[in-house]
């Protein structure tokens, strides 16, 4: 098997067992049970010389973190920040068991499966992949899978930042969204967004949440928490909504064309 195969079917079963621990956030402290995805990401990523640090901040509410060290005091680090909690799924309107995991035509169906599991499962078997082949970064490279990004972020991030700031400080962070393809006239289009927790958005989602926790509290892992900085839009961020709205009103203009984007 060659080894992007080999690696999308560890992502594959990372990400299948991630969505059948149902790591359900519903908002209140009781829920979420990300240990249940911490045990499972901490199993995972032994035995390649990870060191592995766990902090809990409630009941169930577990973070794990792990880092490559790199081999340049001087040189940045990058932080991959992953979630384990998802949002509630009761099944109606669903053609698959939200938390089966079902794998139909090539495609993992369940809770998460978009947002964000997929991520977390590929952020951990890079982290895995790389410390197995001895990589040695110039900047070190931290592998965080936090609690508690649907609701509040108290159990996450927030707690990290407030309680072991120096477990994810670090000068840029790679974490959600992107990568799900939009549909345009000229094909499916795979958008990066860049500084997205700079950009608050109000409005319906699919979400329960209409903006995400982290912007919300104005924190920013990508500082180390040091500054608690209130929402500013990039200028990047405004040219992407300028492109998206006239690519808008040409898609209106288009009869009998209703495709939108989706959101998970
Ligand atoms: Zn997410």
């Amino acid at each position: 098997m060659r080894t992007e195969d080999a690696m999308t079917a560890e992502v594959v079963e990372l990400l299948r067992t991630l969505i059948r621990n149902a790591c359900v956030n519903d908002g209140t402290d009781a829920s979420g049970h990300e240990i249940r995805s911490a045990d499972t990401l901490e199993a995972y990523l032994s035995g390649v010389g990870l060191a592995m640090e766990r902090y809990t901040a409630g009941p169930g509410r577990v973070n794990l973190v792990t880092r490559i060290d790199g081999r340049d005091r001087r040189a940045p680090t990058l932080l991959l920040l992953g979630h384990t909690d998802v949002v509630p799924a009761d099944g109606r309107g669903w053609r698959h068991d939200p938390f089966a995991a079902d794998v139909d035509d090539g495609v993992v169906w369940g809770r998460g499966a978009i947002d964000m599991l997929n991520l977390t499962a590929t952020m951990a078997v890079a982290c895995r992949r790389l410390a197995a082949d001895g990589f040695r970064p110039a900047g070190t490279l931290i592998v965080a899978a936090v609690a508690d990004e649907e609701a509040s972020g108290a159990h996450g991030v927030a707690h990290l930042l407030d309680h072991h700031a120096d477990a994810i400080r670090a000068d840029y962070v790679i974490t959600e969204a992107g990568g799900v393809p939009v549909p345009s006239r000229e094909g499916p289009r795979l958008p990066v967004a860049v500084g997205g927790r700079g950009l608050a958005a109000p409005g319906r989602a699919g979400h329960r949440r209409s903006r995400r926790a982290a912007v919300r509290r104005g924190q920013c892992a990508g500082d180390g928490g040091r500054r608690r900085a209130a929402p500013r839009r990039l200028p990047v961020a405004g040219a992407h909504s300028r492109r998206v709205a006239a690519h808008r009103r040409s898609a209106r203009s288009r009869p009998g064309d209703h495709r939108r984007p989706h959101r998970s």
